[in-house]
Order: C-alpha cells, then structure tokens, then sequence
C-alpha cells in the first residue's frame, strides 16, 4: 500500500485523520503545525505527539517533499531549484528576490501541453500533472534552502505547465497556501497565471480564493494570437476577455495580463493600440516581457526603443504596464525557459 503524502491534506483533513485513528482532532492540528510551521518532516521527530499515534501514523503516511537535485544561482541574484519528483519526474521552481521581497515561482505540470510557440517548456508536452503535495512541497523544499531569517514572501504559479489545466490540485495547493493553519500566506501575495482557459477562469472565480489572476494575452488579434497560442483556437480574445471582466476583484485589486513582447511579431504601435482597446473596462495592470530567447525559437526580443514605445503607448492611455526584465535568463529560469529532461 502506499503511503499518504500528508501534504495532499488540508489541516482539516489532517484532524479528520487524526480522528479516524482514534485521537482527538487537535492532533491534526498539531501536525500540521509541525509540518508548515516548523518544517519538520519525520513524523517521528514530532515529538508532542503520543508515541503510539506517531508510529500508526508514520506506517500509512509520510509528509514527501520534493528532493532538491540541483540549486543554479544566477548573476541577478535568483536561483533555480531542478526537484526530483516521487516517480524521477522533474519540475523547476525559481527564487527572484526583489528588494523586500522574495517570490517563489512554482511549477504545476511536468511539461506544458498547450504548445505557445515562444515558450521552451512546450516543446516538453505534457507529462503528467503535479499533486497538491508536489506544488506545496516546492515551497517547503525552497523554504528549507533559506538562510535563517529569510522567508518567502510571495508564491506566482508562472513555472512550468498550466495551472487550470489541473485545476483541483492548483485550488486546493491555494487552499494549503493561504490557509492559516497550514502556509498562512495572504492571497495577495500569490498570483495565478493562466493561459487563458475560459472555463477555468470562471470555476475560478467562483472559488473565494481572493488570488491575483495573471492572463497571458500575447496578442491583441485573433489572427495572432492563433499563431502565437493555439489555446486561442478554442477560446477566442473577446471570449476571454468577456471572462476577465465578469472576474470578481476585492478593493484595489488589479487583473494582470502578460505580454511577451516578439520582434516582428507583436510589438507594433497599432498593436499597443489595440491592446489599450481590448482592455477598456478592466481593472489592469500590464506586464510587458521581453521575449526571453532559446535555441531554435524562431523568435527574437524586440529592440529596447521599441519595447519602450509599447510601453509608452500604454501608460499614455493610462494603463500601469511595467517592463518585467524576466530573472535568471543566464541560468535558463526566465519565463518561458523552464525545460527538463523527464525521467532520471
Ligand atoms: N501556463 C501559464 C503559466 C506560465 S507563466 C501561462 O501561460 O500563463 C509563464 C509566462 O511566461 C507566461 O506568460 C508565458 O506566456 C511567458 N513566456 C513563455 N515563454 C516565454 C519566453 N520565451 N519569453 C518570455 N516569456 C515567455
């Protein structure tokens, strides 16, 4: 029989557990308490727990975190984590500390089925889906790596593969993350990205998470975002835009939405143009990424006079649209450059 990964559990699962063993409810809190807030893995090191419980414990769970196989800094001060998953599978995460912060960005699928054309993690194709204990576990597994005194501040979930596309596991990893008895995190400080499924958005916004949900766009026409993001076949811009709008925002929040910016391709000043248009009516902030490049793309970055005239267009117009220099592009960690091989 296999062993329950206790991180696949909610704090209130963890005392249903401890009941349906024959202890008090607490206990699950307890662990829980152990698990997140202290970090400890081995349930038999928890050591205000009864021993006998412990031991029936430790016989049909274990708390699996990610193994961290290889930590890459970079020149900018992020680092890649390469982690080893239960089945030899492996995922990336990224650490981008940013002057008082410290984001965590995680991955939710080995590979990336939905094929953007500017993206190196699609060329993996999908391999499977994480478990809610493998997205939480890279923020243990991360965490763990910290100098004392350091924490992490923020979790986007911009790594590898499509977070709506295994959409329990990423709501209930939300679930874990933001709740207080388990990783307390506030759910403004973590970001959902989406490739722009409909569908999930919707489920999504009927959820009460209070996440910040980030749209990859890309394009401003039907006829390039179709190229660009095959997704668009099946959901088209005015679909998902129509979507983002009915998308519940609390007090001063905003809707991002991810721009890569492509040479050629997608940078034009009509482009930024239509791009204030399409956005008409939406609480949105814009980030504009300078295509991070990767042998065998077929793409290129856009010149810096030219991805600044974007930006310009759209600040002229009102929209907050920042330039995200990606991190950790010498190291192959920036957007869209997460790729591993996938077994051992
Ligand atoms: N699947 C989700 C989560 C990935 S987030 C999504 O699509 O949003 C990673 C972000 O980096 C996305 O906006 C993605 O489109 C962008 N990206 C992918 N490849 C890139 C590249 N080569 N350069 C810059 N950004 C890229």
């Amino acid at each position: 029989m296999s062993l329950i990964n206790l991180l696949d559990l909610l704090p209130a699962e963890l005392e249903k557990l401890a009941e349906t063993m024959g202890a008090p409810r607490y206990r699950g809190r307890q662990l829980a308490g152990w698990i997140y807030a202290k970090g400890v893995t081995d349930i038999r090191a928890m050591s205000d727990l009864p021993k006998d419980f412990r031991e029936a414990l430790a016989e049909r769970a274990e708390i699996a975190v990610p193994e961290i196989e290889r930590r890459t800094p970079s020149q900018d001060g992020s680092q890649k984590l390469v982690l080893i998953l239960a089945d030899g599978a492996r995922v990336q995460s990224v650490l981008m500390p940013d002057e008082d912060r410290l984001t965590l960005c995680v991955s939710t699928q080995v590979g990336c089925g939905f094929a953007c054309a500017f993206c190196l993690t699609g060329t993996m194709r999908l391999q499977r889906n994480l478990s809610v204990g493998e997205i939480v576990g890279q923020v243990l597994a991360a965490r763990a790596t910290l100098p004392e005194g350091a924490r992490i501040t923020h979790v986007v979930y911009m790594g590898m593969g499509e977070p709506l596309a295994n959409y329990a596991a990423t709501v209930k990893s939300l679930r874990l993350l933001t709740d207080p008895h388990a990783l307390a995190f506030s759910p403004r400080r973590i970001t959902v990205s989406t490739v722009g499924l409909v569908s999930g958005i919707e489920k999504l916004a009927k959820e009460d998470l209070k996440v910040n949900l980030a749209v990859s766009l890309h394009a401003t026409s039907n006829a390039i975002r179709d190229r660009i993001m095959p997704v668009n076949k099946g959901f088209a811009i005015e679909e998902l835009l129509a979507a983002c709008r009915r998308f519940p925002l609390a007090f001063r929040q905003r809707m991002t939405f991810e721009y890569v910016l492509l040479d050629g391709v997608n940078d034009a000043p009509e482009d930024a143009r239509r791009l204030v248009r399409l956005l008409k009516g939406i609480r949105a902030r814009v980030n504009l990424i300078p295509f991070n490049d990767w042998e065998g793309s077929g793409f290129a970055r856009p010149p810096l006079p030219r991805i600044l005239a974007f930006q310009s267009i759209l600040l002229e117009h009102g929209i907050r649209a920042t330039v995200r220099w990606s991190k950790g592009e010498d190291i192959g960690a920036a957007c869209g450059q997460l790729r591993e091989a996938v077994t051992v």
